[in-house]
């Protein structure tokens, strides 16, 4: 039996639709048993990644491996091993929730009863049970989505594949999913998720790959990102304001290279860029022989969101809108 640790590996892959350019020498490996997170703004390359490793899409070049087959030379031991959910629920919206679910699993060819007892299982489970014979087409959003989860997960497949599986969710039915894609994992599946959600990415991913322009920019697990960025945010609130003229040159030569100290006056309030790992101590021990009560002070990570915009420049939120320059 071929033996694999790798649920994914994707090498040096290419991908063109005419003369736009989706994918462009993108490598990552995902290893079994792991969320694997995609994170990037709109239109770098993840829903052409998902296509490609769902056999829908030939690259141009490179080469992608699920559990060890390759996409391109053997697509059919692909497409049975993963369960491809998106963006776009592909629920037939006439069929019943049961139906829709009976549907695929004899798509899998299974025999109709365990088509049948699958599909019950798998309602109970989505808490789509008491819905399960409305019309798909009368569900909620956060239903659907549901609905299309489960379906890809009739064939009980070792590699889930998800595009952005809680775009449009309101947040109790993002955290419902997230919730179920907890318990998958902790029963073995490999999952493979692209979002533009950096809260997502940090709750449920081991490992994440920012990926821009159709390649990889960065890859690691959220920890090693945020250090990545080599700065932690200190705040420190002094207990007399009026003092903050004072205390702001006592902490310059602590701020990271290229930055510098940001002053709220009226709060008191300094906050500083720092690398150093003894700085909090440091800012404390200045301030003090210098007389200077502190309130607050705190040292902080910095979010995903500014190790985003470290990396490619712009905020996760404000590439939806490439457009807008900032
Ligand atoms: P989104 O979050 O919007 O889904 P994405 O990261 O998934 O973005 P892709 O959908 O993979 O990005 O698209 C990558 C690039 O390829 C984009 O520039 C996109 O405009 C382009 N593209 C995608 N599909 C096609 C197509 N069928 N024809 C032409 N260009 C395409």
């Amino acid at each position: 039996m071929h033996t694999y640790t790798a649920a994914v590996e994707v090498d040096d892959l290419a991908v063109a639709y005419g003369k736009v350019t989706a994918l462009d020498g993108l490598g990552l490996r995902v290893e079994a048993g792991t969320v694997f997170g995609l994170l990037g703004p709109n239109g770098a390359g993840k829903t052409t990644l998902v296509k490609v490793l769902a056999t829908l899409l030939a690259p141009a070049r490179g080469t992608a491996r699920v559990m060890g087959h390759d996409v391109v030379r053997d697509p059919f031991a692909v497409r049975l091993r993963i369960g491809l959910a998106g963006q776009f629920a592909a629920v037939d919206e006439v069929l019943t929730g049961r139906e829709n679910l009976e549907m695929v699993g004899r798509l899998y060819r299974l025999p109709r009863a365990e088509a049948r007892r699958r599909a019950q299982d798998i309602l109970e489970r989505f808490d789509l049970a008491d819905a399960a014979d409305r019309r798909a087409g009368t569900y909620s959003g956060g239903m659907r989505r549901r609905l299309d989860l489960a379906a890809s997960l009739t064939g009980r497949p070792p590699l889930l594949l998800l595009d952005e599986p809680t775009t449009g969710l309101d947040p109790r039915s993002r955290q419902e999913l997230w919730a179920i894609l907890d318990e998958l994992r902790s029963a073995g599946t490999t999952i493979l998720l692209t979002t533009q959600y950096l809260e997502e990415a940090d709750r449920l991913a081991q490992r994440i790959a920012v990926i821009d322009a159709g390649a990889v920019i960065a890859e690691g697990t959220p920890a090693e990102l945020k250090s990545g960025t080599g700065t932690d945010v200190l705040r420190v609130r002094l207990q007399d304001p009026s003092a903050i003229g004072a205390a702001e040159p006592l902490l310059a030569d602590l701020a990271a290279a290229g930055t510098t100290v940001a002053a709220d006056k009226p709060a008191g309030e300094l906050t500083v860029r720092v690398v150093r790992p003894d700085a909090s101590a440091e800012a404390l021990r200045r301030l003090d022989a210098h007389g200077l009560g502190v309130a607050t002070i705190q040292l902080t990570q910095p979010s995903l969101d500014d190790v985003f915009l470290a990396l490619t420049g712009h905020t996760a939120t404000a590439s939806a809108t490439p457009e807008e320059p900032r």
